[in-house]
This record gives C-alpha cells, sequence and structure tokens, in this order.
C-alpha cells in the first residue's frame, strides 16, 4: 500500500513536473517580444527612415517614426496609414499607400527591422491575422452644411473658406492620405500684379496673363472663366501665404511673357507646400477629412443635389446629408479606359498623376445631368521619366536646361508651351530626349538636387564623359553646346528662337535626365460658371452642386500652362467655398 502510494505520489509529482515545465514552455513561446524598444531603420524616398518601436511581451504598443528626408504631405501621410494599420491589427501584413510607396516600403521596412530586432517571428507578423473581419461598424449617416468631395488642392481651399464663414463642413477623400495630384505640383503658381513682382521690379499685368494663357490654350480657353482666373491670381498667392506657405521667388516658365511663377524661395517643389499649408489650416479650423472614404454617387431630391453616398474602407456605405456639395475630385489622367474614350490617340501613355485621378466627379456630374466642356483636351507633359512616370519641372528649363535629342542635337525652344515640346519630343528618335543641366542650375534649384540625389541623373565631370556616358558622340554633343554658348553670349538664338538665353552651360559638372512625355492633366471636365455652379446642358444651375479644380473644364482651353493649375485649385477652390456660404 505504502509502495503504491509513493508510486501515486511519484507520478503525481512527475505529472506536475511536465505541467508545470510545459506551462512554462508555452507561456516562453508564447511572449511575441523581448520587452523595451528598439530601433530600426531603412532607405525611403529621399533618405534613411527610422522607426522605433516599443513592444510589450505580446504587443506593439507604440511606434515613433523619424523620415527627415521624405516629402511632409507624402510621407508623412504615410506613416500615419501605416503605424495606425500596425498598432491595430498587431501585424505587418501591411499594403503601402498608394501614391507614396517608397516611403511605405521604407517605413514598412524599418518597422520590421525593429521588431526583428525585438526577437518577433517577422513572417508570421507578415502572413498577417484574422483581425480583419472584426471591428465592422457602420459608419452613421452625417449631416452638414457642406460635403466636399476631394481633399486635393481645390477640396481644402473650398473647404477653408466655408468652415471661416461659419459653415459646418466635411471632407470625404478616398485614398489614404490628403493631396491628391496637388502633392505632385513641381513649378509653382502663377500670378500677376503681385506684390512679390512689384518688390522684384517686374512689370506684368492682368491683360498680359490673360493673353499668355488664351495664346496657350489655342483660343479655346472660356473668356469668363480665364478673366475670373487671372483677376483673383495675386490675391491667392497673398491668401496663401498669409497662411505660411512662402511663395516669394518669382520666375520665368514656358508659355509666359514675364516671370509670374510664384515658388517656394529655393526652388523647391510647390505641392507638398501648398498641401501642408492647406491642411494645417484645416487641422486648426477643426475641419475633419475622412480618409479611405470614397463618394460614388451623389444624392438629388426634386432636381437639387441634398448629399453624397459614400462607403468607408470596409466597403460600409452611408449618406452624408448636405446643404451644399461641392466636387473637387481632380482629373482623370490615370483612368486610362476614360483617357482613351475621349482620346484614343493616347492608347497606352504613361501618366504622371497619382492613382486617385480617375474622374470620379466628372462620372458622379454626368449622372445628375451636367454638361461636359473640352472633355477630350488631354495635356501631355514634356519631361517625365520614361519608366516611372515620375515629372521634372517645367521650372528647370526655365532656369537654363536645355533638350537633346539622343543623337546629341538640340532640338525645339524649350521654352515653348507643353503641347509644342512634348509633340518635338515625340518627334525625336524613340520618342525621347534628354535634360541638360549643370551645377550652376543645380545651385538655384532644390528640385534638381532631389532628382540628382534620387539617382533620375546621369552625371559626369565634363561634356565628353556626359556623352560617353549617355553614348551620344562627343564632337555632336560639344558642337551643340558651343553653339548654345554662342546663343547666349550673342543673346540670340538663332536656331530655335529661345529667349531668356540667361545661364551657361559652359561649365560642368553636367547632369543629364532622360524624358519622354506623359499624360499629365485633363483640361476637359464640368462645365462651371464663375460662381463654380455646375451647369447642365442648357447652362443652367445644378442646385446645390459647385466644383472646382482640375475636374472642371474651360478654364485652361486646349493646353494649360505650367503654373496654372495650382492658381486654377486656389482660385476656384476658395470661390466654391465662398458661394457655399452665401
Ligand atoms: P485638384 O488639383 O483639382 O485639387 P487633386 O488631384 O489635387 O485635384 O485632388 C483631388 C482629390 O480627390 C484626390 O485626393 C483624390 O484622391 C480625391 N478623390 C477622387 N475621387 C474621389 C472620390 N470618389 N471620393 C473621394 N475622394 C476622391
Amino acid at each position: 500500500m505504502r509502495n503504491k502510494l509513493k508510486i501515486f505520489r511519484f507520478f503525481t509529482v512527475l505529472l506536475l513536473m511536465v505541467v508545470f515545465s510545459t506551462g512554462c514552455a508555452q507561456s516562453e513561446s508564447e511572449a511575441m517580444f523581448e520587452p523595451g524598444t528598439y530601433e530600426g531603420e531603412a532607405e525611403g524616398f529621399g533618405g534613411p527612415i527610422t522607426a522605433h518601436v516599443t513592444v510589450t511581451e505580446n504587443e506593439i504598443t507604440d511606434i515613433e517614426t523619424e523620415m527627415p528626408d521624405e516629402t511632409p504631405s507624402i510621407g508623412g501621410g504615410a506613416a500615419e496609414e501605416i503605424t495606425s494599420h500596425v498598432l491595430e491589427s498587431q501585424n505587418l501584413d501591411v499594403e503601402v499607400v498608394s501614391g507614396a510607396t517608397s516611403s511605405s516600403e521604407g517605413l514598412i521596412a524599418a518597422i520590421t527591422a525593429a521588431l526583428e530586432k525585438a526577437g518577433a517571428d517577422v513572417e508570421s507578423l507578415k502572413a498577417g491575422s484574422d483581425k480583419e473581419a472584426e471591428d465592422n461598424n457602420l459608419q452613421e449617416e452625417i449631416d452638414v452644411d457642406v460635403a466636399v468631395i476631394g481633399a486635393g488642392g481645390a477640396g481644402m481651399a473650398a473647404a477653408i473658406e466655408a468652415a471661416e464663414n461659419g459653415k459646418s463642413v466635411v471632407i470625404l477623400e478616398k485614398m489614404p492620405i490628403v493631396g491628391g495630384n496637388t502633392n505632385f505640383a513641381t513649378g509653382g503658381m502663377n500670378a500677376s500684379e503681385t506684390t512679390y513682382q512689384n518688390e522684384e521690379g517686374i512689370e506684368d499685368s492682368n491683360e498680359t496673363f490673360y493673353e499668355d494663357t488664351l495664346e496657350g490654350g489655342h483660343d479655346l480657353n472660356d473668356p469668363e472663366l480665364l478673366q475670373t482666373l487671372v483677376e483673383n491670381s495675386a490675391d491667392a498667392v497673398d491668401w496663401l501665404n498669409d497662411m505660411g506657405a512662402e511663395l516669394t521667388r518669382v520666375s520665368l516658365s514656358g508659355g509666359a511673357t514675364n516671370p509670374r511663377i510664384h515658388t517656394p524661395a529655393d526652388g523647391s517643389p510647390v505641392g507638398p507646400i501648398i498641401v501642408k499649408t492647406l491642411s494645417d489650416k484645416l487641422d486648426e479650423l477643426d475641419v475633419e477629412i475622412m480618409l479611405n472614404t470614397e463618394a460614388i454617387g451623389l444624392v438629388q431630391e426634386s432636381n437639387k443635389v441634398v448629399g453624397v453616398e459614400a462607403k468607408d474602407s470596409k466597403d460600409n456605405t452611408f449618406t452624408v446629408n448636405a446643404e451644399s456639395v461641392i466636387l473637387t475630385t481632380g482629373g482623370f489622367g490615370a483612368n486610362s479606359e476614360m483617357v482613351e474614350e475621349y482620346r484614343p490617340d493616347l492608347e497606352g501613355f504613361s501618366t504622371t498623376n497619382h492613382a486617385g485621378a480617375t474622374g470620379d466627379g466628372i462620372s458622379m456630374a454626368l449622372e445628375v445631368g451636367a454638361a461636359l466642356t473640352d472633355i477630350e483636351e488631354i495635356q501631355i507633359h514634356p519631361t517625365t521619366d520614361p519608366e516611372s512616370g515620375y515629372l521634372f519641372t517645367e521650372g528647370l528649363r526655365g532656369d537654363g536646361a536645355i533638350l537633346i535629342n539622343t543623337d546629341g542635337q538640340r532640338f525645339t525652344d524649350e521654352l515653348e508651351t507643353r503641347d509644342v515640346v512634348s509633340k518635338n519630343i515625340l518627334d525625336q528618335p524613340n520618342g525621347i530626349a534628354y535634360l541638360i543641366t549643370n551645377d550652376d542650375i543645380r545651385n538655384d534649384n532644390a528640385s534638381l538636387d532631389g532628382y540628382i540625389e534620387n539617382g533620375y541623373a546621369v552625371s559626369a565631370d565634363s561634356i565628353k564623359e556626359l556623352a560617353e556616358k549617355l553614348e551620344i558622340d562627343p564632337e555632336t554633343l560639344s558642337d551643340t553646346l558651343d553653339k548654345y554658348q554662342e546663343a547666349i553670349e550673342s543673346g540670340n538664338d538663332e536656331e530655335f528662337n529661345r529667349q531668356h538665353l540667361d545661364t551657361s552651360l559652359e561649365n560642368g559638372a553636367y547632369y543629364a535626365l532622360q524624358v519622354t512625355p506623359g499624360i499629365h492633366h485633363t483640361m476637359g471636365g464640368v462645365t462651371i460658371d464663375t460662381q463654380t455652379h455646375v451647369l447642365d446642358e442648357n447652362g443652367e444651375i445644378i442646385e446645390g452642386l459647385f466644383a472646382a479644380g482640375e475636374l472642371t473644364g474651360g478654364i485652361h482651353g486646349a493646353n494649360r500652362i505650367g503654373g496654372n493649375a495650382v492658381t486654377d485649385i486656389i482660385v476656384f477652390g476658395r470661390i466654391a467655398g465662398q458661394n457655399v456660404s452665401k
């Protein structure tokens, strides 16, 4: 009996030991991380990205990021999206943010590196979890005074004006970040009779701005809309600068008689600065921007638009009831089907546009009877990267860059309007060309500095070295640059009649950017009046519906002058916001 008891005790102890040790082993294997804060680093779009990730044994509790070289409006939006996704889902099954691919990939890699250091099983974190299905809360119906569809430049400008006039405003934005194509505006903002022009002694007038734009637009521009654009341009620059945009440098741009493109002082791209300025102001005004929320249709009652049907990121549909709806969804450059429908000759062209530029606002407006103006007028931008569609600013040519073909010869007045320069490039062998720049231009133009740092440029210390790297006959290239130098010295470009021969390309180092035209701007769109009311086929106002920005037609005619898109979105965005407040 005693023996039996002993044996029983022995097995009980053994069992307890097994249970205990298994329990210990289990709780050890269940710990997903070694608690602490870990640092991971990876390359983003502009430079290194660092993530500081804090974990407990089983939870990722905090992620802080350092992204000093990323474009704030793009990288910042991506960072918010990605870190909140990782914290919510507790996994690494996270998609890159459209429009911010390199910044997203860099950040995900940095977080992954930090979690690896914390001892995480990265592969299983990448595989994700089933948590997605949870949390499927239905978005409730919303009542506001003003619903703005699209958080690009026009939408944000409209929302600011409406909110400042005391209206309750919500902005629906289908993408995970704000800014749309406005994020990618490179050059600057055209405006005439501005304080900044005066300060620099530049003589310009609203009439010349009007005439230049009409000539650039091949006389197709709607005269009243164009008049509204130029008359309000100076005030629009002041409005932005009063909010801190600092567009204080005035330069020359293609198609302009006088220097009138207003850019940041260091020549860096204008878009991210405008997006940041506007979104900071919206924050200050407490205007809600619903990201990942797509408008899918307008609600109409007795011929008046009274709201928007929308769906959230989980495809739950809901209604926004509004006294007025402002359409600011941008153009349709990224919708190849729509591009080909109106312009079959542009089949297969790459685009400079962000993925959300799919013409949704045009389709929604058509459903409630809106008329369209110049819908087939689509602009291709002359200087985009042949592989990625990345756009190189027109300001480079204004600042002195020339264009050569693959035979090493110039072939155009580089300061011609976009359509002419694009056509001239397409007429060259393989439809490509090189933008030739040097250190003098680089010193003046932060954008060029960025292109070089991001690997777009072929760099060389001498013309001979440049020719070799581009596989061009060195003598031909050298002749081309000699002739250009003669034109600079005599002030007369006999071959192509380029005006403004200010910057010599005599000294290196040299930088060449390979370029080809890409779909850039859709000039045509919804028909509006000067007060941004959307009009129907009979020219009658569709009650309750306003539109501004790239989705409208008529302002730019058959060709948009560089620097006029930003003027358009700010001038007409503001007018829309003011009118819904009346
Ligand atoms: P604009 O220059 O006219 O302001 P942008 O391209 O800068 O145009 O901005 C338009 C914005 O509208 C983009 O951020 C885009 O993602 C957003 N957008 C487009 N279609 C929809 C939609 N159906 N619902 C919500 N937002 C949309």
